[in-house]
């Protein structure tokens, strides 16, 4: 596929009651990012492969059994594809490949990639599945570049928690939290604040508190 296959998380929800996730890494040799060299790629296979195979995810996957426990649904079986693109036309094929009554227009492709570090969403297929799509671009070479690659993906994760949630058929009111930017979210938005940059990035203090508790995992 023109996508670069990076790594996958099979999330396998297969007992009641139950979830496990049995996380997979898939990485290519071969660097698809121009803009990384070959040590900074090889350092992100090797922060993806760290976080799929720490705590991280055992701890989304408690959270998601609890949920669906306390929703008293059946548990799914929902695929998490962690993914790496080179450009935003990459990134908007992959979308619309998976989304192609909702396609993403080139502005907004385009917008996502330059804004962002990633991009997490559920696809449109039978079954539905998650991708976490990490983007090769300045902004996350720079999370590479100051270790911050993980904290990227744990970010993505938690938005990939929700949406297995919401595919397992939880209503999204019942989230133990939202996703939406909260417009007093002030954390680190001091740019004179050197040492202490925070994470403007997580949308609203619960967002943050569980990004911040499962970096705490790895
Ligand atoms: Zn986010």
């Amino acid at each position: 596929m023109n996508m670069k296959h990076f790594g996958a998380v099979a999330l396998i929800l297969s007992f009641p009651c139950l979830a496990e996730i049995a996380a997979t890494s898939d990485l290519p040799d071969k660097n698809p990012c121009g803009d990384l060299d070959k040590e900074q790629y090889d350092g992100v296979r090797k922060d993806v492969k760290s976080v799929l195979d720490s705590k991280v995810i055992a701890s989304i996957n408690e959270q998601i059994a609890k949920r669906l426990e306390d929703a008293r649904k059946k548990n799914p079986k929902v695929g998490v594809a962690v993914e790496i693109v080179k450009d935003w036309k990459s990134f908007q094929k992959m979308y619309n490949d998976d989304n192609p009554k909702t396609p993403l227009s080139d502005d907004d492709a385009k917008a996502k990639f330059d804004s962002l570090d990633a991009y997490t969403y559920t696809t449109a297929k039978d079954p539905p599945s998650i991708r976490v799509v990490l983007f090769c671009n300045r902004s996350f070479k720079d999370k590479v570049i100051d270790g911050k690659a993980k904290r990227v993906l744990v970010h993505e994760l938690v938005h990939a928690k929700l949406y297995a949630m919401l595919i397992a058929g939880v209503e999204k009111s019942k989230l133990p939290f939202q996703e939406n930017d909260d417009k007093e979210w002030k954390e680190g938005q001091d740019p004179r604040d050197r040492d202490h940059p925070g994470h403007p990035e997580d949308h609203n203090p619960d967002f943050h508190k569980e990004v911040e508790k499962l970096s705490k995992l790895l």
